[in-house]
């Protein structure tokens, strides 16, 4: 008998009615015998996150507020979904211990892990699995950087020990033992790492849409799904922002050779998508398109750049020292163009460019700011004759003015920089121009 992974997102576990259709689809198939939740997301749109409450509390006792009524709709959430669900798993007691907890000094890892810690115990007393904390077995160093072979290790050990379990996502512990969690929507790297772990057959990783769509369904609400895609190509559409599935999830189910098909907990028959090494058959030239905003693009002139050897080391040398990360260093003979996440620059752009004067000496510097940036993903796409005319053509076309072009060293993808404004409009603009039957 084969062994399937299952990870249900924040929509899916968001009450007991969704929790239902989640044990339907779990009971549906032997096989799927370790299932890995999130925190209860919306149940509505204008509904919160538990995470997002979570970190409230935090924020609150930060600022020396209590947490107090944050935590009491938190805590009703939970005292409503065991009622419901008519399971008893002591919740009260759970929730007794956190608030205890909620004072100076706690960390915002262990708070916010506690939506899935509580959504687990939930699930695992309704589905009748067992449950498995990932404290002690999902590993971060003391600097909360996750620890990939010290988990597969203590993870396939523990597992073995449970015919079938549930596993709340997003967290794990240090080596102090304090509890760490992976950046938000971690839930889907949990996920990946049980897969691999208990050398699974398939990863399912359930949400709220039926499957990848070739665009964001809220720019583009026609978007199509894709049957089948490649990890690379998956890779570069959700580092490129295509949220459904977290950037660093695909690593270990791809290191592992396991394919990732993404499903709807809301429409469980339908086959979504699959993600593996096997490219999909193709109806248009491209796979999707995906973008994210607030970027900036600091381009330096240099008459003579390239034959001034070492400049380009220098300055990234610059950026070391401000532990700035970069996401895309296009070049021309005597440019060079730094584009770098807002998120980096806060508090050290004017430093970090009156350095860059200083010691590199460039004939002039431009900034511009409110960036966003743009990924037109397809293996093979760059080959095709006509791809960069279409691209351009449909963007001036739509009135979108492009600052920067990226073809990059990879061949299954153009990135273009637009301004902030502008990324719906040129999103749609390229579905549109690409995407035909
Ligand atoms: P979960 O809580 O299940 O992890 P997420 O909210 O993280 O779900 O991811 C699913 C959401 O991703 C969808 O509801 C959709 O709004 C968004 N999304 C963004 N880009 C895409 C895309 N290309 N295809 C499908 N969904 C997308
Ligand atoms: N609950 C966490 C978040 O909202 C992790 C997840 O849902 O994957 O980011
Ligand atoms: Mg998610």
């Amino acid at each position: 008998m084969g062994i399937k992974v299952l990870k249900f997102g924040g929509s899916s576990v968001a009450d007991a009615i969704q929790l239902q259709k989640v044990k339907n689809i779990v009971d549906a198939d032997p096989e799927r015998r370790y299932v890995v939740v999130s925190a209860p997301g919306k149940r509505f749109s204008d509904d919160s996150k538990i995470t997002d409450l979570l970190y409230l509390c935090k924020t609150h006792i930060e600022n020396h507020f209590t947490p107090d009524h944050v935590f009491q709709v938190i805590s009703d959430r939970y005292r409503m979904m065991e009622l419901n669900l008519g399971v008893k798993v002591g919740i009260d007691k759970d929730l007794e211990e956190i608030r205890a907890n909620l004072k100076p000094g706690v960390t915002a890892d262990y708070i916010a892990s506690r939506g899935e810690y509580l959504c687990g115990k939930l699930a695992a007393a309704f589905f009748g699995f067992d449950f498995v904390d990932p404290a002690g077995l999902i590993c971060f160093d003391e600097r909360g950087r996750h620890m990939p072979e010290e988990t597969y290790k203590r993870l396939s050990e523990e597992l073995k020990k449970h015919e079938k379990a549930v596993i709340p996502g997003f967290y794990g512990s240090d080596v102090n033992g304090n509890i760490r969690t992976f950046s938000r929507g971690g839930s889907d790297v949990t996920g990946s790492l049980v897969a691999k772990a208990v050398n699974a057959d398939i990863y399912e990783n359930w949400t709220d849409v039926s499957g990848f769509l070739m665009a964001d369904p809220r720019i583009v609400p026609e978007a199509k799904p894709i049957k089948n895609i490649t990890y690379k190509e998956l890779r570069e559409l959700s580092y490129m922002g295509a949220s459904v599935l977290h950037e660093d999830a695909v690593f270990p189910a791809r290191e592992a050779n396991i394919p990732i098909n993404i499903r709807n907990t809301n429409e469980p028959d339908h086959p979504g998508t699959i993600i593996s090494d096997t490219p999909g058959e193709k109806t248009n030239i491209i796979t999707g398109v995906a973008g994210r905003k607030d970027f900036a693009v600091i381009s330096i002139y240099k008459n003579l750049m390239n034959s001034e050897i070492g400049f380009v080391k220098r300055l990234l040398a610059i950026l070391e020292s401000y532990e700035i990360s970069f996401e895309h260093l296009p070049t021309g003979i005597d440019t060079v163009c730094l584009i770098i996440s807002n998120s980096y620059l806060e508090g050290k752009l004017q430093d970090m460019l009156e350095d860059i004067e200083r010691r590199l000496k460039p004939d002039s510097v431009e900034v511009y700011q409110d960036m966003a940036l743009i990924a037109t993903v397809g293996a093979g796409m760059n080959r095709r004759l006509g791809v960069s005319a279409r691209l351009f053509g449909a963007l001036c076309e739509a009135g979108v003015n492009v600052r920067m072009i990226d073809q990059g060293s990879s061949e299954m993808n153009i990135i273009i920089g637009v301004q902030n404004d502008n990324f719906e409009t040129a999103i749609r603009a390229i579905y549109d121009a690409f995407v035909t039957e």
